[in-house]
């Protein structure tokens, strides 16, 4: 009957919606396990210099395989470890992680820079700077060796602490880049003001780069205006060889994307860029 019917597609409806709130709080409450039982791990890819065609540098990007909901994404997990308040457990655990892995290439003859992705609460917190440093004397690095990745949102929820972090942490010697710069709000008189190094422009821009008129404007505004503010230019989610031409002719100054490499495990690193030929791409401004 009618109000049966009703009442079953109510439930079917809610069902969803339960399933979704459960894996979110499964999630959640598997953190920490995640960290303690080495279900985390960290996956490296390349960024290329566009004058030398050499790789200039990794960023770090974590993986989570859950023992029974597989393969979780970080555009996922990140977030809700955030929201939750446990985004501080993934983060310590990366950062030593990631140190430990820049002493274990030190050792084996390759002095590597990784770029790693700070969330905002890690950009606010006042013993990060303290916290690094003491992770390069454990492991023995130099501050051209780890590099920061932020975004405007993050650094814009608490701008003055943000701003007192990113300082100590520049002054350090550390490169600080503002990641999927262009999908926030922020202007470049407001990022210009933090002490940032690059900009990295998001991949929404740059994915077809080679077919939309509209992404190539304004990708090549912001390497312009970028450019004339003193920062370096980075471009994520180049795919193919015509992308990585033009931005190359628009004087991007690196390049990542799948086109040069997917995300690798640590592994696999030292192989890799041993097979590694540089690039040759052309600088004639179009
Ligand atoms: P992100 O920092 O902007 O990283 C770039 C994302 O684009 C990565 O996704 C990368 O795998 C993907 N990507 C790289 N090249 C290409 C390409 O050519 N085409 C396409 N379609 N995608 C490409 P991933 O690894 O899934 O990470 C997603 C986001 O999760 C990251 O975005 C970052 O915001 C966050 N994240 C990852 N690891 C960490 C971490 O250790 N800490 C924090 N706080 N966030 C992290
Ligand atoms: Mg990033
Ligand atoms: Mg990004
Ligand atoms: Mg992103």
């Amino acid at each position: 009957d009618k109000a049966r019917r009703h009442r079953h597609s109510h439930e079917r409806y809610e069902e969803g919606q339960d399933e979704q709130h459960l894996r979110q709080l499964m999630l959640i409450r598997d953190l920490q396990e995640a960290v303690d039982n080495g279900e985390l791990w960290m996956a490296y890819q390349p960024k290329v210099d566009t004058t030398t065609g050499r790789v200039c540098q990794f960023e770090a990007l974590m993986r989570w395989r859950h023992p029974t909901l597989g393969f979780v994404p970080p555009d996922e997990f990140i977030g809700l470890a955030e929201r939750s308040g446990n985004i501080g457990l993934l983060s310590d655990w990366m950062l030593a992680h990631v140190c430990e892995q820049l002493h274990h290439w030190k050792r084996q003859g390759h002095h590597l820079s990784v770029a790693i992705n700070l969330s905002a609460s890690d950009v606010i917190d006042p013993g990060l700077p303290m916290h690094i440093t003491e992770l390069f004397e454990s492991y023995d690095l130099t501050p051209d060796q780890l590099a920061l990745e932020v975004t405007e949102s993050a650094v814009m929820q608490d701008v003055e602490a943000a701003t007192e972090t990113l300082m100590a942490l520049s002054q350090m010697g550390l490169k600080i880049a503002i990641d999927d710069y262009g999908t926030g709000y922020s202007s470049l008189a407001q990022i210009k003001r933090l002490p940032v190094d690059e900009l990295k422009i998001d991949k929404s821009f740059v994915l077809k780069i080679d077919t939309q008129q509209e992404d190539l404007t304004i990708v090549r505004s912001t390497i312009e205006m970028g450019h004339h503010l003193g920062l370096k230019i980075v471009a994520e989610g180049v795919e193919n060889s015509a992308s990585a031409e033009i931005l190359s002719q628009l004087r991007c100054d690196y390049l990542q994307g799948y086109w040069i490499s997917k995300p690798m495990p640590a592994d696999a690193i030292t192989g890799w860029l041993d097979e590694f030929k540089p690039l040759h791409l052309s600088t004639a401004a179009i």
